[in-house]
């Protein structure tokens, strides 16, 4: 009887150690979501913060009293890459286009029919008025041809397009240039270095006028003076 009864008592205690033991798993269970819910919230904030702390533009409105009109192209056309970059240099090119009235509001509409089903695409066109501004500054692009070479200039450059249109006035159109790199360059922190031709990366004759000239140097100078003066107007304010 002795046995039996000790033997029902361990019997009794059974379901009750399994339900304990039921609990603590249950407990632990719940802490392991629990953790795992906090972590992926932990890592949306970190990648949320993440986003909003790149550049994507430099969302320049003005250079100097020259207006800059914003018109992206189609994130469906052939022109857009959709591929994001570190922005390592400013090229400079001249869309050789002396026709009147080739001037940058006309390469905008220019690049909005023929970049839907081309690859074709640069960031700024500018004339002697005003500057348009094609595609996000962080997008790769094709204007430098050197395909996707890393550390490229399409891969890694902001094409800037100079109007020689005849009718336009080449000098302003320089100066508007000279004013817009040297933005760019502050905003992305970049030195006079990352002024950069087309022509240092595909070998093109481009920008042709001017190297035709022999006045790359002077541009480059001017650009380098602009930047200069950005910079102590921006550590006075
Ligand atoms: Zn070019």
């Amino acid at each position: 009887m002795k046995i039996v009864g000790f033997s029902v008592k361990r019997n009794d205690d059974m379901p009750g150690t399994r339900r304990r033991r039921r609990r603590n798993l249950r407990i632990l269970l719940v802490l392991a979501v629990l953790m795992l819910i906090l972590a992926t919230i932990g890592m949306l904030i970190h990648l949320i913060v993440g986003i909003f702390s790149i550049k994507e533009d430099a969302n320049i409105q003005y250079v100097g009293d020259i207006p800059v009109y914003e018109d992206f192209l189609p994130e469906t056309s052939m022109a857009r890459t959709g591929d994001k970059r570190k922005i390592l240099y400013v090229v400079i090119h001249e869309t050789d286009n002396v026709n009147e009235g080739a001037d940058a509001e006309a390469h905008n509409n220019f690049i909005h029919s023929n970049g839907v089903d081309h690859e074709l695409s640069w960031h700024y066109t500018v004339d002697d008025h005003e500057i348009w501004h094609h595609l996000p500054d962080d997008e790769t692009a094709f204007h430098a041809g050197d395909h996707m070479e890393a550390n490229g200039g399409n891969k890694n450059g902001i094409g800037v397009e100079m109007c020689v249109n005849s009718d336009g006035d080449y000098e302003k159109t320089l100066e508007n240039a000279e004013l817009l790199a040297a933005t760019l360059l502050l905003e992305y922190d970049l030195d006079i270095d990352a002024l950069k031709k087309h022509q240092d990366f595909s070998g093109k004759n481009c920008p042709s006028q001017l190297l035709d000239s022999g006045r790359w140097d002077e541009f480059a100078q001017k650009v380098e003076e602009n930047l200069e003066d950005l910079k102590s107007q921006q550590t006075k304010k």
